[in-house]
């Protein structure tokens, strides 16, 4: 079942049945169907297509993101600044999509040869609740430039928002059947999956929802983008500005409830500073976010996606404080919605369940390291790998730290972004592929080669 219940009261507003196993086989038959007059259509005119979309987008920014608000609970002012940056990325393909599918050609043995960028065919996506535009994005505008076309699965408390991003992309001339929404229940993904006519899956979500989607992925040789969990570290090596350095990074970590996949949510400060970054952090973290209604702009913690989430994560708090860590700031929960106060945790250690685990929620642990090398081994010390930040002053130390993290992205004296011309994506338990940037547009690409 999708459902539409408001995070800030837990109260349903609207329920919406499955799609029956029939209404899935249609919706496939009919994105097939439509694959090769899409890919026959010049890229310019896809291109046109997809910066139309980007148009459309910011100008429903407002509707968008009253329904984020209403659907997990996203604070107004986020969800408008999400669409910003589902503007930036179907402007972003719309423009530069010819260029990076122009033929590269290669000089080889005894002659010429290039490699022609081609589509594979039709796609399945499955999406997320925690940026409910921004992830659709980052895996559509893309393809649709590519020409493949797509069937997207949303996750099953956003409805809404599948069906407005549906609509925006028909209204923008993307043909009804390039680009087809599906109510269908995750357990109906294996069928997609294994059906002859779908040629790869973009997932992003959960570690779990990951393996279940990779096995089915490799039994059927499909081709795969995983976009999984994270528990990015956060490495302050000094700074000549310690209450600024708090203030940016708590706001980093609370960004989206703390319902970021590349949040910081490991912060680990060297020895001389420790003592300071975490009174202040914490300080910060107790007097700033304070729960409140996601519909107003002065509110500065929303609720998290929904009541299930929010026990989860008071949950994941609880058994931390009761294996031995030390509770410095929140900690409860607050009803009679999702909300939960924001968290601070120090003293977590390896034998708690918390050290390896994701916390999708308001919640920060710090870690305190005796040497930069203890720095990198601690934020090593994770089966995730997807973002990671370096705060400090000295380019050349954070660079040395940064080559030797383990992450598919790290940022300096920054933590949690994301742009459209910048890759995104990790490695180990985090996922594998790329999504933004040249390299977003080739994961579902044919590089075929042409000797001529
Ligand atoms: P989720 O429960 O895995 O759901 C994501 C999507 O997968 C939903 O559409 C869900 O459908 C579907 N799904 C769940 N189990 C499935 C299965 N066994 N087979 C096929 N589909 C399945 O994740 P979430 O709670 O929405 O999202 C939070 C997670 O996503 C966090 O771990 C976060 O770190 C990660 N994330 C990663 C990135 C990244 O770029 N690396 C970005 C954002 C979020 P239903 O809703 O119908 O269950």
């Amino acid at each position: 079942m999708y459902s539409v219940t408001d995070p800030a009261t837990g109260e349903l507003v609207e329920e919406i049945p499955n799609a029956t196993d029939e209404e899935v086989q249609d919706a496939i038959a009919r994105v097939h169907a439509a694959y090769p007059s899409w890919r026959q259509r010049p890229v310019t005119e896809r291109a046109k297509i997809v910066l139309r979309a980007a148009e459309l987008f910011a100008e429903r920014a407002n509707d968008l993101a009253a329904i984020m608000t209403l659907e997990m609970g996203k604070r107004i002012n986020e969800g408008r600044g999400e669409i910003g940056i589902v503007v930036d990325i179907f402007n972003y393909y719309g423009t530069h999509g010819p260029d990076l599918l122009a033929d590269e050609p290669l000089t080889v043995k005894g002659g010429e040869a290039v490699i022609a960028k081609e589509p594979i065919g039709a796609l399945l996506g499955v999406m997320p609740w925690n940026f409910p535009c921004y992830q659709v994005a980052r895996f559509v505008a893309p393809n649709l430039v590519l020409g493949n076309t797509i069937l997207l699965k949303h996750a099953s408390i956003c409805p809404r928002s599948a069906a407005a991003i549906e609509e925006i992309l028909h209204e923008a001339g993307v043909p009804e059947d390039v680009y087809v929404n599906t109510f269908a229940a995750s357990r109906q993904v294996p069928a997609i999956l294994a059906d002859n006519r779908i040629q790869g899956v973009s997932l992003t979500g959960s570690e779990a929802a990951g393996v279940s989607v990779a096995a089915d992925a490799g039994r059927n040789l499909k081709r795969c983008v995983l976009e999984l969990g994270g528990a990015d570290p956060l490495i302050v090596l000094d700074t000549n500005d310690m209450d600024e350095t708090v203030k940016a990074t708590a706001t980093a970590r609370m960004r989206n409830c703390g319902q970021s996949c590349n949040a910081p949510k490991r912060m680990i400060v060297l020895d001389d500073i420790y003592d300071e970054f975490v009174e202040k952090l914490t300080k910060r973290v107790a007097e700033h976010f304070v729960p409140g209604d996601p519909a107003d702009p002065a509110t500065t913690l929303p609720p998290l996606a929904s009541i299930a989430a929010a026990d989860e994560v008071a949950g994941q708090v609880r058994q931390a404080v009761e294996q031995g860590a030390t509770l410095r700031a929140g900690g409860n929960r607050v009803g009679p919605g999702a909300h939960l106060e924001a968290t601070v945790l120090t003293d977590v250690t390896p034998d708690m369940n918390a050290y390896y685990e994701e916390i999708f929620g308001p919640v920060v642990l710090v870690f305190r390291a005796g040497s930069e090398d203890e720095a990198i081994a601690i934020a090593n010390d994770s089966p995730f790998g997807l973002g990671a930040s370096v705060w400090g002053t000295d380019a050349e130390r954070m660079r040395r730290v940064a080559d030797q993290i383990e992450a598919g992205m790290v940022y300096f004296n920054r933590a949690g972004g994301s742009q459209a011309d910048l890759p995104f994506g990790g490695i180990k338990r985090s996922g594998m592929g790329r999504e933004l940037g040249a390299l977003g547009i080739e994961e579902f690409m044919n590089k075929k080669s042409i000797r001529f």
